[in-house]
């Protein structure tokens, strides 16, 4: 088994990215384990208004590059390979494997983060990737001058139905409720942006689509049950998102919809591992609250390799 890593962070979005910072500033062997560009979710996010230290907002892709790097500067190691396949414990310690190989680690942080939730309604895995998307900063300049659907109420769906009208000619927000969940200020550039149509009150209920493509979206009234076809060109799903924490699901406590349970500190029930960012059962999901939790589980982390007695 290779060299043991003192702290090893599974997972490189924000909080990932933030506990590598604090990790390898401590001068502890600081490995990120992550299968894609680094950067996490909000890679995906088109434009961040509300992370401190940029007034006119930073596209999501800067912000995970820009964290990246510093995690890169401040020492922290990066094995951006093939996915973690398992995580187990080995006394006080931590067996991680991937791609066959394991990876011997004093703690853990996980920094799985979350993935976007699907509707699971007919025509939704027929047009996934040719009309069906979750992600507008990819999908949306394929749209300029077309009609697109958006479906949700919270603040992704407000914020990239913004971002999608500045490409395309109409958004069509859907919206199961009668009123939205977002942020007030999200909620106001939405209802009075003069590309987006409000369906409120309105469910997806099939996608339909002609040689390959989407052509349209059936909605149902939560009202009175009518139904009508909106025709549009592209459907963006925004309706939440499922935590990755199967890798810890053996080891440690889950909420009832799969979040792991953290202390303050971000301890698990499992001594020696921890959990940051959108995995952890932390109400305020920001990336600055991500950040901040990365920050907070690798001190705690440090301060546990310190002063742990091990006897096993
Ligand atoms: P969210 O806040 O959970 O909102 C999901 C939306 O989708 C809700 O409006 C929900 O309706 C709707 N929905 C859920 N299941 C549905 C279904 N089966 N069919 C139709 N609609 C459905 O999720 P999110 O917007 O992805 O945000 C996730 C977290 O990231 C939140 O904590 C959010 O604050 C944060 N975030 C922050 C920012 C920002 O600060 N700029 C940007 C993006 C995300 P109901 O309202 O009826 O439940």
């Amino acid at each position: 088994m290779a060299e043991t890593i003192d702290i090893a962070i599974v997972g490189g979005g924000p909080a990932g990215l933030t506990a590598a910072i604090y990790g390898a500033r401590a001068r502890a062997k600081t490995v990120v384990f992550e299968t894609g560009i680094p950067g996490g979710q909000i890679s995906s996010a088109s434009w961040v208004e509300n992370f401190p230290g940029f007034p006119d907002g930073i596209s999501g892709q800067e912000l995970g590059d820009l964290m990246h790097r510093q995690a890169e500067n401040a020492g922290a190691e990066f094995r951006i390979i093939s996915p973690v396949e398992a995580i187990r414990t080995n006394g006080c310690d931590f067996v991680i494997t991937v791609g066959g190989e394991e990876f011997d680690a004093r703690t853990v942080i996980l920094a799985t983060g979350a993935i976007p939730k699907k509707l699971g309604i007919p025509g939704e895995s027929e047009f996934a990737g040719r009309g069906v998307s979750w992600c507008a900063t990819c999908d949306g300049p394929l749209y300029r001058d077309k009609v697109v659907a958006v479906i949700g109420g919270g603040d992704s769906a407000t914020q990239e139905a913004v971002y999608l009208a500045k490409i395309a000619k109409n958004v069509h927000v859907i919206h199961r409720r009668d009123e939205l969940r977002a942020t007030q200020c999200l909620q106001e550039q939405c209802l009075f942006h003069p590309q987006i149509t409000m369906h409120l009150s309105q469910v997806a209920a099939e996608i339909v689509g002609e040689g390959g493509r989407v052509t349209g979206v059936r909605l149902r009234s939560k009202v009175d049950d009518s139904e009508e076809m909106l025709p549009v060109d592209g459907l963006f799903e925004f309706i939440g998102i499922d935590a990755q924490s199967g890798l810890v699901a053996d080891l440690c406590d889950l909420d009832d919809q799969g979040f792991v349970k953290v202390d303050r500190n971000g301890l698990t029930s499992c001594v020696g591992l921890y959990a940051a960012g959108d995995v952890a059962n932390c109400e305020l999901k920001q990336v600055v609250t991500a950040c901040a939790l990365g920050a907070s589980a690798v001190f705690h982390a440090a301060r546990y390799l310190d002063t742990r007695v091990c006897n096993v």
